[in-house]
Protein backbone atom coordinates (compact mmCIF):
# COMPACT_ATOMS: atom_id res chain seq x y z
CA UNK A 1 0.00 0.00 0.00
CA UNK A 2 1.26 3.10 -1.30
CA UNK A 3 1.41 6.56 0.88
CA UNK A 4 0.94 9.85 -0.35
CA UNK A 5 2.48 13.14 0.98
CA UNK A 6 1.14 15.94 -0.77
CA UNK A 7 3.11 19.14 -1.17
CA UNK A 8 0.93 22.37 -1.40
CA UNK A 9 2.96 26.09 -1.21
CA UNK A 10 1.17 29.23 0.41
CA UNK A 11 1.95 33.10 0.77
CA UNK A 12 4.57 33.45 -2.55
CA UNK A 13 5.95 31.15 -5.05
CA UNK A 14 10.36 30.17 -5.09
CA UNK A 15 10.22 29.91 -1.05
CA UNK A 16 11.78 26.58 -1.87
CA UNK A 17 8.95 24.10 -2.27
CA UNK A 18 10.62 21.40 -4.86
CA UNK A 19 13.51 21.94 -2.35
CA UNK A 20 11.43 21.00 0.60
CA UNK A 21 9.57 17.75 -1.25
CA UNK A 22 13.10 16.19 -2.19
CA UNK A 23 14.56 16.95 1.47
CA UNK A 24 11.51 14.88 2.61
CA UNK A 25 12.34 11.99 0.32
CA UNK A 26 15.65 11.88 1.45
CA UNK A 27 14.56 11.36 5.39
CA UNK A 28 12.04 8.81 4.61
CA UNK A 29 14.58 7.22 2.34
CA UNK A 30 17.32 7.10 5.01
CA UNK A 31 14.60 4.89 6.96
CA UNK A 32 15.02 2.18 4.43
CA UNK A 33 11.62 3.52 2.44
CA UNK A 34 11.12 3.27 -1.23
CA UNK A 35 10.44 6.78 -2.68
CA UNK A 36 9.26 8.57 -5.50
CA UNK A 37 8.38 12.38 -6.10
CA UNK A 38 5.76 13.92 -8.35
CA UNK A 39 6.12 17.54 -9.30
CA UNK A 40 2.25 18.76 -10.79
CA UNK A 41 2.63 22.12 -13.23
CA UNK A 42 -0.57 23.89 -13.49
CA UNK A 43 0.67 25.44 -16.46
CA UNK A 44 -0.42 24.81 -19.94
CA UNK A 45 2.35 23.90 -21.72
CA UNK A 46 2.52 19.94 -22.58
CA UNK A 47 6.29 19.70 -21.06
CA UNK A 48 8.60 22.30 -19.96
CA UNK A 49 10.93 21.19 -23.58
CA UNK A 50 9.97 24.08 -25.78
CA UNK A 51 10.20 26.85 -23.24
CA UNK A 52 12.49 29.19 -23.05
CA UNK A 53 15.05 29.07 -20.02
CA UNK A 54 14.05 32.54 -19.27
CA UNK A 55 10.59 31.57 -18.57
CA UNK A 56 11.27 27.95 -16.72
CA UNK A 57 14.73 27.59 -16.07
CA UNK A 58 16.57 24.34 -16.70
CA UNK A 59 14.55 21.61 -18.71
CA UNK A 60 15.58 18.65 -16.81
CA UNK A 61 15.54 15.10 -18.53
CA UNK A 62 14.86 11.70 -17.05
CA UNK A 63 16.48 8.33 -18.12
CA UNK A 64 13.40 7.47 -20.43
CA UNK A 65 13.66 10.59 -22.10
CA UNK A 66 10.85 12.92 -20.58
CA UNK A 67 11.56 16.76 -20.53
CA UNK A 68 10.36 17.67 -17.16
CA UNK A 69 10.88 20.73 -14.56
CA UNK A 70 14.01 21.48 -12.82
CA UNK A 71 12.82 20.32 -9.39
CA UNK A 72 13.09 16.84 -10.39
CA UNK A 73 16.95 17.12 -10.44
CA UNK A 74 16.51 18.52 -7.29
CA UNK A 75 14.06 15.56 -6.38
CA UNK A 76 16.73 12.91 -8.03
CA UNK A 77 20.13 14.44 -6.18
CA UNK A 78 18.25 13.96 -2.98
CA UNK A 79 17.04 11.10 -3.28
CA UNK A 80 18.94 9.44 -5.86
CA UNK A 81 16.69 8.06 -7.80
CA UNK A 82 15.87 7.65 -11.05
CA UNK A 83 12.71 9.57 -11.44
CA UNK A 84 10.69 8.74 -14.95
CA UNK A 85 8.27 10.63 -17.04
CA UNK A 86 5.30 9.76 -14.87
CA UNK A 87 6.72 12.51 -12.38
CA UNK A 88 6.26 15.61 -13.82
CA UNK A 89 2.26 16.03 -14.98
CA UNK A 90 1.36 19.58 -16.01
CA UNK A 91 -2.40 20.68 -16.78
CA UNK A 92 -1.29 20.82 -20.05
CA UNK A 93 -0.61 16.94 -20.52
CA UNK A 94 -3.84 16.21 -18.73
CA UNK A 95 -6.09 18.78 -20.88
CA UNK A 96 -4.25 16.78 -23.59
CA UNK A 97 -4.76 13.66 -22.20
CA UNK A 98 -8.50 14.22 -22.00
CA UNK A 99 -8.82 15.98 -25.47
CA UNK A 100 -7.37 12.98 -27.06
CA UNK A 101 -9.86 10.34 -24.99
CA UNK A 102 -12.85 13.09 -26.05
CA UNK A 103 -12.01 13.01 -29.88
CA UNK A 104 -11.77 9.20 -29.73
CA UNK A 105 -14.79 8.87 -28.72
CA UNK A 106 -14.17 7.42 -25.27
CA UNK A 107 -16.62 9.80 -23.45
CA UNK A 108 -19.39 7.96 -25.60
CA UNK A 109 -21.34 11.42 -26.01
CA UNK A 110 -21.12 12.74 -21.94
CA UNK A 111 -19.97 16.44 -21.61
CA UNK A 112 -16.39 16.76 -20.34
CA UNK A 113 -15.66 19.15 -17.58
CA UNK A 114 -13.55 19.81 -15.28
CA UNK A 115 -14.65 18.02 -12.49
CA UNK A 116 -14.78 14.74 -13.22
CA UNK A 117 -12.62 14.42 -16.31
CA UNK A 118 -9.47 16.49 -15.62
CA UNK A 119 -9.54 15.81 -11.73
CA UNK A 120 -10.15 12.11 -12.73
CA UNK A 121 -6.88 12.16 -14.94
CA UNK A 122 -5.13 13.75 -12.12
CA UNK A 123 -5.45 11.41 -9.97
CA UNK A 124 -4.89 8.88 -12.66
CA UNK A 125 -1.42 10.09 -13.27
CA UNK A 126 -0.41 10.57 -9.65
CA UNK A 127 -1.61 6.84 -9.02
CA UNK A 128 0.25 5.60 -12.19
CA UNK A 129 3.70 7.04 -10.24
CA UNK A 130 3.23 4.46 -7.52
CA UNK A 131 2.61 1.70 -10.04
CA UNK A 132 5.60 2.61 -12.45
CA UNK A 133 8.08 2.87 -9.27
CA UNK A 134 6.90 0.63 -6.78
CA UNK A 135 7.25 3.12 -4.03
CA UNK A 136 6.47 3.00 -0.78
CA UNK A 137 5.75 6.38 -0.20
CA UNK A 138 5.15 9.24 -3.00
CA UNK A 139 5.78 12.18 -2.32
CA UNK A 140 3.51 15.03 -4.79
CA UNK A 141 4.39 18.72 -5.02
CA UNK A 142 2.17 21.02 -6.52
CA UNK A 143 3.40 23.99 -8.46
CA UNK A 144 2.45 27.50 -7.72
CA UNK A 145 0.36 28.78 -4.98
CA UNK A 146 -2.62 28.49 -2.94
CA UNK A 147 -5.40 30.76 -4.36
CA UNK A 148 -3.99 30.79 -7.92
CA UNK A 149 -6.72 29.46 -10.48
CA UNK A 150 -5.00 27.48 -12.56
CA UNK A 151 -4.08 25.15 -9.41
CA UNK A 152 -7.54 24.64 -8.41
CA UNK A 153 -8.25 21.27 -10.40
CA UNK A 154 -4.77 20.17 -8.91
CA UNK A 155 -5.63 20.95 -5.49
CA UNK A 156 -9.37 19.62 -6.06
CA UNK A 157 -7.87 16.29 -7.33
CA UNK A 158 -5.80 16.04 -3.87
CA UNK A 159 -8.26 16.13 -1.74
CA UNK A 160 -10.92 13.50 -3.03
CA UNK A 161 -7.44 11.57 -3.54
CA UNK A 162 -6.93 11.95 -0.02
CA UNK A 163 -10.71 11.25 0.39
CA UNK A 164 -10.54 7.95 -1.21
CA UNK A 165 -7.44 6.65 0.46
CA UNK A 166 -7.87 7.84 4.03
CA UNK A 167 -6.57 10.04 6.49
CA UNK A 168 -3.64 6.91 7.57
CA UNK A 169 -2.36 6.86 3.89
CA UNK A 170 -2.30 10.48 3.44
CA UNK A 171 -1.32 13.70 4.47
CA UNK A 172 -0.96 16.87 3.35
CA UNK A 173 2.45 19.59 3.63
CA UNK A 174 1.63 22.99 3.34
CA UNK A 175 5.20 25.23 2.64
CA UNK A 176 4.52 28.72 4.09
CA UNK A 177 6.68 32.09 3.87
CA UNK A 178 6.61 34.22 7.04
CA UNK A 179 7.90 37.72 6.62
CA UNK A 180 9.85 39.90 8.06
CA UNK A 181 8.84 43.32 9.10
CA UNK A 182 12.08 45.43 9.45
CA UNK A 183 10.55 48.54 11.28
CA UNK A 184 9.59 45.91 14.33
CA UNK A 185 11.84 43.17 13.56
CA UNK A 186 8.74 40.87 13.65
CA UNK A 187 8.26 37.65 11.62
CA UNK A 188 4.52 37.65 10.77
CA UNK A 189 2.46 34.48 10.84
CA UNK A 190 -0.59 36.12 9.08
CA UNK A 191 -0.21 35.30 5.51
CA UNK A 192 0.11 32.24 6.40
CA UNK A 193 -3.06 31.70 8.65
CA UNK A 194 -4.75 33.38 5.17
CA UNK A 195 -3.11 31.12 3.09
CA UNK A 196 -4.15 27.89 5.47
CA UNK A 197 -7.71 29.41 5.14
CA UNK A 198 -7.75 29.35 1.27
CA UNK A 199 -6.75 26.16 1.48
CA UNK A 200 -9.20 25.22 3.37
CA UNK A 201 -11.80 26.76 1.66
CA UNK A 202 -10.73 23.92 -1.12
CA UNK A 203 -11.35 21.51 1.32
CA UNK A 204 -8.08 21.04 2.69
CA UNK A 205 -6.31 21.04 5.93
CA UNK A 206 -2.99 20.97 6.19
CA UNK A 207 -1.56 18.09 8.49
CA UNK A 208 2.23 19.67 8.91
CA UNK A 209 3.19 23.26 8.18
CA UNK A 210 6.69 24.25 6.75
CA UNK A 211 7.51 27.90 7.38
CA UNK A 212 9.89 29.19 5.69
CA UNK A 213 11.96 32.09 7.44
CA UNK A 214 15.17 34.42 6.43
CA UNK A 215 15.07 34.73 10.09
CA UNK A 216 15.40 32.36 13.17
CA UNK A 217 11.92 31.03 14.20
CA UNK A 218 10.86 30.84 17.95
CA UNK A 219 9.03 28.04 19.78
CA UNK A 220 5.91 30.74 20.19
CA UNK A 221 5.88 31.20 16.83
CA UNK A 222 5.24 28.19 15.67
CA UNK A 223 3.26 27.36 18.80
CA UNK A 224 0.80 30.00 17.70
CA UNK A 225 0.79 28.79 13.97
CA UNK A 226 -0.02 25.74 14.96
CA UNK A 227 -2.76 27.21 17.35
CA UNK A 228 -4.52 29.08 14.42
CA UNK A 229 -3.79 26.44 11.58
CA UNK A 230 -4.96 23.79 13.95
CA UNK A 231 -2.28 21.68 13.35
CA UNK A 232 -0.09 19.67 15.85
CA UNK A 233 2.56 22.02 17.52
CA UNK A 234 4.87 19.80 16.54
CA UNK A 235 4.03 20.03 13.36
CA UNK A 236 4.66 23.27 12.65
CA UNK A 237 8.46 23.18 11.07
CA UNK A 238 10.41 25.99 10.80
CA UNK A 239 12.66 25.85 8.13
CA UNK A 240 15.50 28.80 8.05
CA UNK A 241 16.95 29.87 4.62
CA UNK A 242 20.46 28.46 4.67
CA UNK A 243 22.98 28.67 1.95
CA UNK A 244 23.41 25.24 2.34
CA UNK A 245 21.07 23.06 0.20
CA UNK A 246 21.71 19.42 1.19
CA UNK A 247 21.69 20.68 4.61
CA UNK A 248 17.81 21.01 4.33
CA UNK A 249 17.18 17.37 4.76
CA UNK A 250 18.89 17.73 8.26
CA UNK A 251 17.11 20.56 9.46
CA UNK A 252 14.10 18.98 8.91
CA UNK A 253 15.00 15.71 10.94
CA UNK A 254 16.42 17.62 13.62
CA UNK A 255 13.29 19.58 13.22
CA UNK A 256 11.55 16.47 14.30
CA UNK A 257 9.33 15.97 10.62
CA UNK A 258 10.69 12.82 9.92
CA UNK A 259 9.54 10.93 12.71
CA UNK A 260 6.22 12.97 12.58
CA UNK A 261 5.47 12.09 9.44
CA UNK A 262 6.33 7.61 9.60
CA UNK A 263 4.11 8.07 13.44
CA UNK A 264 1.49 10.05 10.99
CA UNK A 265 1.49 7.72 8.07
CA UNK A 266 1.96 4.05 10.23
CA UNK A 267 5.33 3.69 8.68
CA UNK A 268 7.65 1.86 10.19
CA UNK A 269 9.57 3.83 12.98
CA UNK A 270 13.14 3.05 11.91
CA UNK A 271 15.89 5.10 13.21
CA UNK A 272 16.97 7.26 10.14
CA UNK A 273 20.53 6.73 8.66
CA UNK A 274 21.91 10.03 7.70
CA UNK A 275 25.34 9.81 9.26
CA UNK A 276 27.35 10.02 5.38
CA UNK A 277 24.71 12.45 4.50
CA UNK A 278 25.56 14.86 7.51
CA UNK A 279 29.85 13.96 7.38
CA UNK A 280 28.73 15.01 3.66
CA UNK A 281 27.10 18.57 4.72
CA UNK A 282 29.61 18.74 7.43
CA UNK A 283 32.81 18.74 4.66
CA UNK A 284 30.69 20.90 2.44
CA UNK A 285 29.61 24.01 5.37
CA UNK A 286 33.69 23.96 6.46
CA UNK A 287 34.22 24.73 2.79
CA UNK A 288 32.54 28.10 3.05
CA UNK A 289 34.60 29.15 5.30
CA UNK A 290 37.00 31.95 4.67
CA UNK A 291 40.44 30.94 3.80
CA UNK A 292 39.25 27.71 1.99
CA UNK A 293 41.07 28.01 -1.53
CA UNK A 294 37.94 28.21 -4.54
CA UNK A 295 38.77 26.30 -7.64
CA UNK A 296 37.29 29.09 -10.48
CA UNK A 297 35.09 27.71 -12.79
CA UNK A 298 33.93 29.98 -15.79
CA UNK A 299 30.47 28.89 -16.80
CA UNK A 300 30.18 30.30 -20.80
CA UNK A 301 26.22 30.60 -21.50
CA UNK A 302 23.91 32.02 -23.21
CA UNK A 303 21.49 32.49 -20.36
CA UNK A 304 23.66 33.39 -17.41
CA UNK A 305 21.51 35.46 -16.22
CA UNK A 306 19.31 33.75 -14.72
CA UNK A 307 21.75 30.70 -12.80
CA UNK A 308 18.66 28.49 -12.83
CA UNK A 309 18.83 27.49 -16.33
CA UNK A 310 21.80 25.54 -15.60
CA UNK A 311 21.00 24.04 -12.41
CA UNK A 312 22.21 20.57 -12.92
CA UNK A 313 25.64 22.00 -14.70
CA UNK A 314 25.98 24.53 -11.62
CA UNK A 315 24.94 21.60 -9.02
CA UNK A 316 27.55 19.24 -10.55
CA UNK A 317 30.40 21.13 -10.18
CA UNK A 318 29.64 22.09 -7.05
CA UNK A 319 29.69 18.15 -6.72
CA UNK A 320 33.03 17.91 -7.52
CA UNK A 321 34.85 20.81 -6.25
CA UNK A 322 33.16 19.60 -2.58
CA UNK A 323 34.47 16.34 -3.35
CA UNK A 324 38.05 17.48 -4.04
CA UNK A 325 37.84 19.73 -0.89
CA UNK A 326 37.65 22.82 -2.87
CA UNK A 327 35.07 25.59 -2.37
CA UNK A 328 33.37 26.52 -5.67
CA UNK A 329 33.24 30.04 -7.46
CA UNK A 330 31.54 29.90 -10.58
CA UNK A 331 32.21 32.95 -13.29
CA UNK A 332 29.25 33.47 -15.16
CA UNK A 333 30.03 34.58 -18.41
CA UNK A 334 27.81 35.49 -21.45
CA UNK A 335 29.23 34.36 -24.46
CA UNK A 336 27.89 37.08 -26.23
CA UNK A 337 30.23 39.23 -24.66
CA UNK A 338 33.21 37.57 -26.06
CA UNK A 339 32.47 38.75 -29.18
CA UNK A 340 31.97 42.31 -28.66
CA UNK A 341 35.81 41.69 -26.79
CA UNK A 342 34.44 42.00 -23.51
CA UNK A 343 34.73 39.82 -20.42
CA UNK A 344 38.13 38.58 -21.75
CA UNK A 345 39.73 39.47 -18.26
CA UNK A 346 37.25 37.29 -16.39
CA UNK A 347 38.61 33.92 -18.84
CA UNK A 348 41.65 34.79 -17.96
CA UNK A 349 40.92 34.45 -14.53
CA UNK A 350 39.03 31.11 -14.17
CA UNK A 351 40.48 27.70 -13.81
CA UNK A 352 38.75 25.65 -16.13
CA UNK A 353 35.63 26.44 -18.46
CA UNK A 354 32.50 24.85 -19.33
CA UNK A 355 30.23 25.74 -22.24
CA UNK A 356 27.01 24.22 -21.51
CA UNK A 357 23.90 23.15 -23.54
CA UNK A 358 21.68 25.51 -25.39
CA UNK A 359 19.66 26.62 -29.06
CA UNK A 360 20.11 28.91 -31.53
CA UNK A 361 22.79 31.15 -32.93
CA UNK A 362 22.55 33.93 -30.11
CA UNK A 363 26.40 33.65 -28.75
CA UNK A 364 27.46 30.70 -30.43
CA UNK A 365 30.68 32.83 -32.17
CA UNK A 366 31.66 33.83 -28.66
CA UNK A 367 31.30 30.05 -27.52
CA UNK A 368 33.46 29.28 -30.13
CA UNK A 369 35.90 32.31 -29.04
CA UNK A 370 36.19 30.37 -25.27
CA UNK A 371 36.92 27.08 -27.12
CA UNK A 372 39.64 28.62 -28.99
CA UNK A 373 40.86 30.12 -25.81
CA UNK A 374 40.73 26.85 -23.94
CA UNK A 375 42.46 25.29 -26.53
CA UNK A 376 45.32 27.54 -27.27
CA UNK A 377 45.92 28.35 -23.73
CA UNK A 378 45.44 25.00 -22.42
CA UNK A 379 42.82 25.96 -20.11
CA UNK A 380 40.54 22.79 -18.45
CA UNK A 381 37.22 22.42 -20.81
CA UNK A 382 34.54 20.79 -20.68
CA UNK A 383 31.77 20.80 -23.20
CA UNK A 384 28.39 19.44 -22.73
CA UNK A 385 26.14 19.12 -25.70
CA UNK A 386 26.49 22.05 -27.62
CA UNK A 387 29.75 22.95 -25.57
CA UNK A 388 31.03 19.57 -27.12
CA UNK A 389 29.14 21.25 -31.10
CA UNK A 390 31.23 24.13 -30.61
CA UNK A 391 34.67 22.71 -29.52
CA UNK A 392 34.41 20.84 -32.95
CA UNK A 393 33.12 23.90 -35.03
CA UNK A 394 36.31 25.45 -33.11
CA UNK A 395 38.68 23.16 -33.98
CA UNK A 396 37.57 22.65 -37.83
CA UNK A 397 37.75 26.36 -38.44
CA UNK A 398 41.62 26.76 -36.66
CA UNK A 399 42.85 23.49 -36.93
CA UNK A 400 41.67 21.69 -39.77
CA UNK A 401 41.52 25.20 -41.67
CA UNK A 402 37.67 25.20 -42.75
CA UNK A 403 37.52 28.97 -42.23
CA UNK A 404 33.26 28.32 -42.76
CA UNK A 405 32.83 25.38 -40.71
CA UNK A 406 29.57 25.59 -38.66
CA UNK A 407 26.84 23.37 -37.36
CA UNK A 408 23.58 22.98 -39.85
CA UNK A 409 21.68 24.49 -36.92
CA UNK A 410 23.19 28.31 -37.62
CA UNK A 411 24.04 27.95 -41.39
CA UNK A 412 22.93 25.61 -43.40
CA UNK A 413 25.25 27.14 -46.61
CA UNK A 414 28.49 26.43 -44.92
CA UNK A 415 30.47 23.96 -47.08
CA UNK A 416 31.68 22.33 -43.70
CA UNK A 417 28.84 21.43 -41.56
CA UNK A 418 30.96 19.82 -39.38
CA UNK A 419 27.91 19.24 -36.63
CA UNK A 420 24.65 18.37 -38.81
CA UNK A 421 20.84 17.20 -38.10
CA UNK A 422 20.59 13.21 -37.08
CA UNK A 423 19.30 11.85 -40.05
CA UNK A 424 16.36 10.53 -37.57
CA UNK A 425 15.35 13.89 -37.38
CA UNK A 426 15.15 14.95 -40.74
CA UNK A 427 11.42 13.86 -41.13
CA UNK A 428 10.63 16.30 -37.68
CA UNK A 429 8.22 18.87 -37.81
CA UNK A 430 6.93 19.46 -34.50
CA UNK A 431 9.31 21.12 -32.04
CA UNK A 432 7.59 18.84 -28.56
CA UNK A 433 9.26 16.07 -27.16
CA UNK A 434 10.91 15.33 -30.52
CA UNK A 435 14.79 15.41 -29.97
CA UNK A 436 16.48 12.61 -29.39
CA UNK A 437 16.12 12.15 -25.65
CA UNK A 438 16.87 9.72 -22.36
CA UNK A 439 19.59 7.24 -21.72
CA UNK A 440 21.74 6.07 -24.87
CA UNK A 441 24.45 3.88 -24.14
CA UNK A 442 28.14 5.17 -25.14
CA UNK A 443 31.06 3.03 -25.67
CA UNK A 444 34.22 4.47 -23.97
CA UNK A 445 37.72 4.23 -26.15
CA UNK A 446 40.29 2.35 -23.64
CA UNK A 447 42.95 4.80 -22.82
CA UNK A 448 41.34 7.85 -23.26
CA UNK A 449 40.85 10.96 -20.85
CA UNK A 450 37.18 10.25 -20.68
CA UNK A 451 38.28 6.77 -20.52
CA UNK A 452 39.93 6.73 -18.08
CA UNK A 453 37.87 9.32 -15.77
CA UNK A 454 34.99 6.34 -15.95
CA UNK A 455 37.64 4.35 -14.25
CA UNK A 456 38.23 2.45 -17.42
CA UNK A 457 34.58 1.41 -17.83
CA UNK A 458 33.51 -0.29 -21.26
CA UNK A 459 29.84 1.39 -21.83
CA UNK A 460 28.67 4.00 -19.98
CA UNK A 461 24.99 5.35 -20.13
CA UNK A 462 23.82 9.10 -20.06
CA UNK A 463 20.86 11.08 -20.68
CA UNK A 464 20.83 13.34 -24.05
CA UNK A 465 18.76 16.07 -24.96
CA UNK A 466 19.94 16.92 -29.13
CA UNK A 467 19.02 17.06 -32.88
CA UNK A 468 22.36 17.76 -33.85
CA UNK A 469 25.57 15.53 -34.47
CA UNK A 470 29.12 15.47 -35.23
CA UNK A 471 28.97 15.15 -38.86
CA UNK A 472 30.92 11.68 -39.50
CA UNK A 473 32.44 12.82 -42.58
CA UNK A 474 34.53 14.83 -41.07
CA UNK A 475 35.72 12.10 -38.96
CA UNK A 476 38.70 10.74 -40.11
CA UNK A 477 40.35 14.57 -40.69
CA UNK A 478 39.60 15.55 -37.61
CA UNK A 479 41.32 12.25 -35.91
CA UNK A 480 44.37 12.71 -38.35
CA UNK A 481 44.30 16.54 -36.83
CA UNK A 482 44.49 15.07 -32.96
CA UNK A 483 40.88 15.02 -32.11
CA UNK A 484 39.84 11.46 -30.49
CA UNK A 485 36.70 10.20 -30.62
CA UNK A 486 36.11 8.64 -27.08
CA UNK A 487 33.04 7.86 -26.90
CA UNK A 488 31.04 6.55 -29.35
CA UNK A 489 27.48 4.63 -29.74
CA UNK A 490 27.66 0.82 -29.68
CA UNK A 491 26.04 0.66 -33.66
CA UNK A 492 29.67 2.98 -34.51
CA UNK A 493 27.44 5.94 -35.66
CA UNK A 494 27.24 8.60 -33.09
CA UNK A 495 29.87 10.50 -31.55
CA UNK A 496 29.43 11.08 -27.90
CA UNK A 497 32.35 11.86 -26.66
CA UNK A 498 34.82 14.25 -28.72
CA UNK A 499 38.67 15.10 -26.94
CA UNK A 500 41.50 17.16 -28.14
CA UNK A 501 44.37 14.98 -27.76
CA UNK A 502 47.13 17.27 -27.01
CA UNK A 503 45.41 19.23 -24.32
CA UNK A 504 45.44 18.69 -20.61
CA UNK A 505 41.47 17.79 -20.53
CA UNK A 506 39.46 19.40 -23.09
CA UNK A 507 36.22 16.98 -23.62
CA UNK A 508 32.89 17.50 -25.08
CA UNK A 509 30.26 15.36 -24.71
CA UNK A 510 27.11 14.46 -26.81
CA UNK A 511 25.04 14.11 -23.43
CA UNK A 512 24.24 15.90 -20.34
CA UNK A 513 26.72 14.22 -17.60
CA UNK A 514 25.62 17.25 -15.40
CA UNK A 515 22.04 15.38 -15.19
CA UNK A 516 23.73 11.95 -13.45
CA UNK A 517 25.50 13.80 -10.11
CA UNK A 518 24.82 13.52 -7.17
CA UNK A 519 25.91 15.81 -4.28
CA UNK A 520 27.93 12.62 -2.47
CA UNK A 521 28.70 11.11 -6.25
CA UNK A 522 30.23 13.92 -8.88
CA UNK A 523 30.18 12.99 -12.20
CA UNK A 524 33.78 11.91 -13.32
CA UNK A 525 33.69 14.41 -16.33
CA UNK A 526 33.13 16.93 -13.81
CA UNK A 527 35.58 15.67 -11.17
CA UNK A 528 38.33 15.38 -14.07
CA UNK A 529 37.82 19.08 -15.02
CA UNK A 530 37.92 20.40 -11.36
CA UNK A 531 40.78 17.91 -11.40
CA UNK A 532 42.49 19.40 -14.54
CA UNK A 533 41.53 23.46 -12.85
CA UNK A 534 43.39 22.55 -9.76
CA UNK A 535 46.70 21.38 -11.50
CA UNK A 536 45.89 24.60 -13.90
CA UNK A 537 45.73 26.84 -11.17
CA UNK A 538 49.14 25.71 -9.84
CA UNK A 539 50.73 26.89 -13.34
CA UNK A 540 49.21 30.54 -13.57
N1 LIG B 1 21.20 22.70 -30.14
C1 LIG B 1 22.01 21.53 -30.11
C2 LIG B 1 21.28 20.32 -30.68
O1 LIG B 1 20.09 20.31 -30.77
C3 LIG B 1 22.51 21.24 -28.71
C4 LIG B 1 21.41 20.85 -27.77
C5 LIG B 1 21.83 20.92 -26.33
O2 LIG B 1 22.83 21.54 -25.99
N2 LIG B 1 21.06 20.32 -25.46
O3 LIG B 1 21.90 19.36 -31.02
Amino acid sequence: MTKYIFCTGGVVSSVGKGVTAAAIGRILKARGLKVAIQKLDPYLNVDPGTMSPYQHGEVFVTADGAETDLDLGHYERFIDEHLNRTCNVTAGRVYMNVLEKERRGDYLGGTIQVIPHITNEIKRCIVLVAKETNADVVIVEVGGTVGDIESQPFLEAIRQMRQGIGRNDALFIHVTYLPHIGATGELKTKPTQHSVRELRSMGIQPQVIVARSDHEVEKELCDKIALFCDVDQEAVIPLVTTDLLYGVPLLLEDAGLGNYLVEALGLPRRKPELGDWRAMTARMRALTENGHAPVRIGIVGKYVELHDAYMSVKEALYHAASAQNRRLEIEWLYSGDLEKDRGWDVLESVDGIVVPGGFGYRGIEGKILAARFARERKVPYLGLCLGMQTMCIEFARDVLGYEDANSSEFETNSEHTVIDLMHEQRAVTELGGTMRLGVYPCRLVAGSKAGSAYGNADCVEERHRHRFEFNNVYRNAFADAGMLFSGISPDGHLVEIAEVQDHPFMVGSQFHPEFLSRPNAPHPLFSKLVEAALEHGKTR
